[in-house]
């Protein structure tokens, strides 16, 4: 579905007065590949390159060296840059700056309205979209009376509306209080269990605990992939690129260390309760 080799990117890097000043390597020999109806997270502290990486996906950018495959097409070539930008939909940070409309119908058709999706169609999959989100009954609300997270599912649904292949999340939750992260978070996921092939970006380790697969960059190079007990069974590893386990694993090493017999590969509250649960019933 996705598949990068060796992709490389430089930033143009400009002086004080503007002028030309080398380049910034944000991105260094990457090769990495998405199966369809996967659900991966790429994990990395700021500024290991992770945007940059997202952006080649949906062809935003396009790479300085290597190639990007999405769908099987190459999107260094002019005329896969429009189906491959409708074929992976990215949703942003800040879900006041991805909301234009000032009703919530209007604002999910937008993106079908303009690729001049027939009028008919857009309604059907503005009302689709919508209840994929669970925000059917905010269809004639004004964004502005959303929450953060109801906000961000609206742009979520307005991505959905373009009937996309994939989806790209960068730092999605970042900015959202615990309930609006775990709203869209579950909206995510119901999205993939339905199909749809996720790219989660975060800085998160809990979230990035859930995904199927982890990649972790670390200073424009993708150092680790593995699925989140691979990646998260070593916390020493992980302190070479700055990043530590989740809490949970973290609690659980201590606990292991203190004698209690807790098994490796816990990573989410809800494991550790299920453990904890079967040590008591033990008891
Ligand atoms: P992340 O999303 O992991 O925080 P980014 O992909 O945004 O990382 O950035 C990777 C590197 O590229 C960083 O060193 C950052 O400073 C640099 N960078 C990002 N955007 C630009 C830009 N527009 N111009 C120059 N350098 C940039
Ligand atoms: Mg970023």
């Amino acid at each position: 579905m996705i598949r990068t080799e060796h992709v490389r990117y430089e930033y143009e890097r400009l002086d004080e007065n503007g002028d030309p000043a080398g380049v910034m390597t944000a991105l260094d020999d990457v090769s990495f590949s998405v199966s369809e109806g996967e659900y991966i997270a790429i994990l990395g502290r700021n500024g290991s390159g992770k945007s940059t990486l997202a952006k080649h996906i949906n062809a935003l950018l396009c790479p300085t060296g290597g190639t990007v495959w999405v769908l099987g097409m190459d999107t260094a070539k002019e005329e896969n840059l429009w189906p491959v930008r409708e074929a992976a939909g990215m949703v942003f940070q800040n879900p006041d700056n991805q909301i234009i409309a000032t009703v919530v119908e209007e604002d999910v058709g937008f993106g079908p309205e303009n690729i001049g999706v027939p009028t008919d169609e857009i309604w059907k999959r503005v009302a689709e979209s919508l209840e994929a989100v669970g925000m059917t009954a905010f269809a004639d609300v004004s964004p502005m009376r959303l929450s953060g997270g109801q906000k961000q599912r609206v742009a979520i649904a307005g991505i959905l509306a373009m009937r996309p292949d994939i989806m790209l999340f960068d730092e999605a939750t970042a900015m959202l209080d615990p309930r609006g992260r775990k709203e869209v978070f579950e909206t995510v996921r119901e999205l993939n269990r339905e199909g749809m092939t996720v790219v989660w970006i975060t800085h998160v380790m809990e979230e990035a605990a859930q995904c199927e697969t982890v990649h972790i960059m670390h200073d424009g190079g993708l150092v680790l992939s593995g699925t989140p007990q691979e990646v998260f069974s070593d916390r020493e590893r992980l302190q070479n690129w700055r990043l530590d386990v989740p809490p949970m694993a973290a609690l659980a090493q201590r606990l292991r260390a203190a004698g209690v017999g807790l098994p490796e590969g816990i990573l989410s509250i809800d494991d550790m309760t299920r453990e904890v649960e079967a040590l008591a019933a033990h008891l």
